[in-house]
């Protein structure tokens, strides 16, 4: 088997013939001793003319391509339980591996079926409410669905990426995700793909429960049998020997929980700060250097910078995107961007944000391994107490990085809207003060993105989870406490779709080994 490269013009989608020629070249054989051929990679290329680069799998006769089979599910009726609370990425691929291991998972979901989250989801945009059950971050599918659904994460270090990838396109996603370098899904796609990965768990044997939120955990052993009670808001326990917890970073009650029990807990760093929102336009000029034509897909762009010891970075960029409120509770404003499969809306959002230490947040080192929970949390009341509502303190690019109050803001994709603030004060100073200095910076790298058409807007928070649920890292458990498995963002071992999904199947996979 040989792997090669070959580019070929925008429009041209290459065709079976054209790779087999390609491929015999490459083998050194005629195309029809070719056996197998097969892209495994595809990138845009406009450096020169623009093409796609696409990385090529071919077999000559007598070898075969290294194909890739997703295993399968088997029917867990009468199984083992193991318990999953939360049905995001993490949940959600937990629970399928546990029916390829033969376990029966039983699904506990604080919010709702994608559906009805749908609603909540829309009345949080138009009319403010925030469900604090469901919504960007709560419910069926966790926070990546209706999110930008990217799938950037290409390392294999956590896991097997195929095993993410390969199922995702068995539920529904474009085979696309498979071979394009920047894979991508859009929330007009993504609440059928969760809908579907619930049917598959269900049919196989497992349960789904909507509007059940964990609120205890007890541990129990009875001489026979050792496990966990885990007790439900509305007085519901369900018990099993294993329980996988995937609640993500923003169910502050569970950190809460593992406080008061005076489990282990840790500290840790994240990154705080702004979405800054662009014309895509600009973008697509300033990133294709003027070469931007139809048929292209809206530019992205990934930045950094250190600044005094710390790093700026852009954070989850989404191009053709728009912001969202993805609160997750009263009196708080919290921004984050999705968008869908065309990416076709006028902006191009990404959050510029500072890592954030612990020992960075003095006044807050009362609250022990709280104390950049209390820290983040204090930013989101600090916006909200500024705007009184949803609306996000808002100002323009230059005029932020200058101190100064913007006349007027340009519109924003915002839906609960924007309120001219000077955000510039709303932040922590040791934030804001990298900020700009990297603002400023970003220019030299993208010559045109430092402009007051950009707006930014407070702000970006949840980046990742301030506090860590340390594991046994032979056992995959929280240290000390057998047969209890964090996983994902909320553990502070994972961040995004993919890399929270690799982790789910990972503790999956360990407390099926057990
Ligand atoms: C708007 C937005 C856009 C995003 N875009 C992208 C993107 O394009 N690409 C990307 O890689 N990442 C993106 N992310 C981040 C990504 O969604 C998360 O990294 C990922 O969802 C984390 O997966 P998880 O399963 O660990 O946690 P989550 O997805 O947060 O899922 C946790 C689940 O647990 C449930 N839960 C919480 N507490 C309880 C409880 N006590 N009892 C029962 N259930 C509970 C929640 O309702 C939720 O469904 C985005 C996030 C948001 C909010």
């Amino acid at each position: 088997m040989k792997e090669f490269e070959i580019a070929f013009p925008l429009q041209h989608d290459p065709s079976e013939a054209e790779l087999r020629q390609a491929a015999g070249r490459a083998l050194g054989v005629k195309p029809e001793r070719v056996s197998g051929v097969r892209i495994v990679r595809r990138s845009l290329d406009a450096r020169g003319d623009i093409v796609y680069r696409y990385r090529v799998q071919a077999a000559a006769q007598g070898e075969s391509l290294d194909e890739y089979t997703v295993p399968q599910y088997r029917d867990v009726r009468d199984a083992e339980p193991v318990i999953v609370v939360g049905s995001g990425p993490a949940g959600m691929f937990a629970a399928l591996r546990l029916l390829m291991e033969g376990r029966r998972p039983i699904v506990l979901e604080r919010g709702k079926d994608v559906h009805a989250r749908k609603a909540d989801v829309a009345a949080l945009n138009r009319q403010q409410s925030v469900d604090p059950d469901s919504n960007y971050c709560f419910g069926e599918g966790g926070a990546g669905t209706f999110s930008d659904g990217k799938l950037y994460t290409r390392s294999n270090k956590r896991g097997d990426l195929r095993e993410v990838l390969s199922q995702l396109v068995a539920f529904g996603a474009s085979a696309s995700i498979l071979v394009d370098a920047h894979p991508h899904i859009g929330s007009d796609n993504l609440p059928r793909i969760v809908e579907r990965i619930r049917n598959c768990i269900t049919e196989h044997g497992g349960e789904y429960h909507f509007s059940e939120k964990m609120t205890d955990l007890v541990p129990f052993s009875d001489g026979m049998h050792k496990g966990w009670k885990v007790i439900c808001e509305g007085g519901a326990v369900y018990e099993a020997r294993w329980v996988i917890l995937a609640t993500g970073h923003s169910s502050h009650e569970v950190y809460r929980l593992f406080g008061e029990k005076r489990w282990p807990l840790e500290a840790k760093g994240f990154a705080l700060g702004v979405r800054a929102e662009h014309p895509q336009t600009l973008i697509n000029r300033i990133q294709y250097h003027g070469k931007f034509q139809p048929g292209m897909p809206p530019a992205e762009y990934s930045l950094v910078e250190q600044v005094d010891g710390r790093g700026v970075f852009s954070f989850c960029m989404c191009p053709g995107g728009i912001l969202v409120p993805s609160v997750t509770g009263p009196g708080e404003v919290v921004l984050n961007g999705m968008s869908n499969s065309m990416r076709n809306s006028p902006w191009a959002n990404a959050g510029i944000v500072c890592a954030v230490n612990p020992g960075d947040v003095p006044g807050f080192e009362r609250y022990g391994v709280f104390s950049l929970l209390e820290f983040q949390s204090s930013v989101e009341k600090a916006m909200y107490g500024f705007s009184g509502s949803l609306r996000a303190p808002a100002q323009r690019l230059v005029d932020f990085c200058r101190n100064k109050d913007s006349q007027g803001l340009p519109r924003s994709s915002y839906q609960p809207g924007t309120v001219n603030a000077p955000l510039y004060e709303l932040l922590p100073s040791p934030v804001y003060e990298r900020l700009r200095v990297a603002f400023a910076a970003f220019d030299r790298k993208m010559r045109g993105y430092y402009t007051n058409d950009a707006l930014v807007l407070g702000t970006e928070s949840r980046t990742s989870s301030p506090v860590r649920i340390p594991r046994d890292p032979e056992t995959m458990c929280v240290c000390g406490l057998e047969g209890l498995y964090p996983c994902g963002e909320g553990a502070g071992y994972a961040g995004g779709i993919v890399s929270s999904a690799m982790d789910g199947i990972l503790v999956a996979a360990a407390a099926s080994a057990r």
